[in-house]
C-alpha cells in the first residue's frame, strides 16, 4: 500500500494537489476538513461541536478527527493506498495514525510538505473565501489564528515523520503543474 501525508499550512494548495494524487497513483483521499464540513452540512452532532472550534480557526479534538480516520481507514480494506490531506495535524494524531496503520498491516511511506510564506496563504485564502463560501476563510483574524496553530500545534508533525526518515519539504510556489512534478518526484524518493 502506498499512504500519503499532504502537508502544508492553509492556503498551500494541499487540496487541489489531492486531486492530481488521487488521479495519478489512485489512491483514496481522506480530507478531514472535508469530512468535518460534511457533517456540518448533515447537521449531525459531531459537525455541530466541530463547527465551533472551525469557524474560529481552532483544531478540533484529536480524538474527534482520529475516529473519523479510524473508520474510513477500516471500511475501505480493499484501497490502494490514502492520501492524507490536512491531517494529522498533531504529534497524537501522527501517533495515533501510525498505531492505526500498523494494526492494518501497512504505514506511512512518506509525507510531502508544501512550503508557502505566511503573507501568500492569506492572500490565497482571502480570496479562496469569495467563492468558498467558508466562513474560516473569510475573516482574517480567523486566518491569521489558523497560521499560528498551524506554526504551534501542527509544525512539530513534520519533525516526527523527518525521525523517520519519511519527509520531503517542497516549494509550494509556481504553477499547479510544476508543484505537482514536484510532489510526483518526492513520492518516487520514498
Ligand atoms: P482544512 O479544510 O484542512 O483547512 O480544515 C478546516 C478546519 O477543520 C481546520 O481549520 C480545523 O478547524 C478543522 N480540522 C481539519 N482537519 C483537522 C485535524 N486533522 N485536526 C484538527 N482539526 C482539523
Amino acid at each position: 500500500m502506498q499512504n500519503i501525508v499532504l502537508f502544508g499550512p492553509p492556503g498551500a494548495g494541499k487540496g487541489t494537489q489531492s486531486e492530481y494524487i488521487i488521479e495519478k497513483y489512485g489512491l483514496l483521499h481522506l480530507s478531514t476538513g472535508d469530512l468535518l464540513r460534511a457533517e456540518i452540512k448533515e447537521g449531525t452532532a459531531l459537525g455541530l461541536q466541530a463547527k465551533q472550534n472551525i469557524d474560529k480557526g481552532e483544531l478540533v479534538p484529536d480524538a474527534v478527527v482520529i475516529g473519523m480516520i479510524e473508520n474510513k481507514v477500516k471500511s475501505n480494506p480493499d484501497a490502494k493506498g490514502f492520501i492524507f490531506d490536512g491531517f494529522p495535524r498533531t504529534v497524537a494524531q501522527a501517533e495515533a495514525l501510525d498505531k492505526l496503520l500498523v494494526a492494518n498491516n501497512t504505514a506511512i511511506s512518506g509525507m510531502v510538505a508544501l512550503e508557502v510564506e505566511d503573507e501568500e496563504l492569506v492572500k490565497r485564502l482571502l480570496n479562496r473565501g469569495k467563492t468558498s463560501g467558508r466562513a474560516d476563510d473569510q475573516d482574517e483574524a480567523t486566518i491569521q489564528n489558523r497560521i499560528s496553530v498551524y506554526n504551534k500545534e501542527t509544525k512539530p508533525v513534520a519533525d516526527y515523520y523527518n525521525a523517520q526518515g519519511k519527509f520531503k519539504s517542497i516549494n509550494g510556489i509556481g504553477s499547479i503543474e510544476e508543484i505537482f512534478g514536484r510532489i510526483v518526484e518526492a513520492i518516487a524518493s520514498f
